[in-house]
């Protein structure tokens, strides 16, 4: 896991083409995963039988998607301010922690973890920062990290 990576406008693009066909999902979501995504063991054991089991009649297709939905909303989460808090500081609901040798006592915001960074989703890491008006998504067919206009010039 890797969730100090930050994508630039060099990162725009396809990040998974379509050649992937129906384990594009299954991707995404491992891609989710690899930048700190948290899934429980369940999850990760049914798509860890992917490969071997998604022809059977009773693979879990629809919970695969919708997995798959919730790792790109979180893909996408997280890239504004806190509501919370001043970049990180002196949280608005006074949930703070302070560093143990932080001499200043300096109230740290508990819901973004000091970060300034929101919203954030439950029980979730914060996803690599990916650059202004961009979002990660579905494109014909392919799944990477495209402007918002593009999205309006495609129809879906
Ligand atoms: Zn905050």
């Amino acid at each position: 896991m890797d969730n100090n990576v930050i994508f630039n406008e060099a990162d725009i693009g396809c990040h998974l083409d379509n050649h992937r066909g129906h384990y594009i999902q299954r991707d995404v979501i491992e891609l989710a995963v690899g930048y700190g995504y948290i899934i429980g063991g369940f999850d990760q054991f049914v798509i860890n039988l992917y490969e071997s089991h998604s022809h059977y009649e009773d693979y879990p297709h629809e919970e695969l998607t919708e997995l798959c939905d919730a790792a790109i909303e979180w893909l996408n989460s997280g890239q504004h301010e806190c509501p919370n808090c001043n970049e990180g500081i002196d949280p608005r609901d006074g949930d703070y922690w302070t560093h143990k040798d932080d001499a200043e006592g300096i109230k740290r915001c508990k819901r973004c973890t000091g970060t300034g960074r929101g919203p954030r989703i439950p029980h979730q890491n914060f996803p690599p920062l990916i650059p202004h008006e961009t979002q990660w998504s579905f494109n014909d067919g392919d799944f990477g990290l495209y402007r918002d206009e593009d999205e309006e010039l495609m129809p879906a």
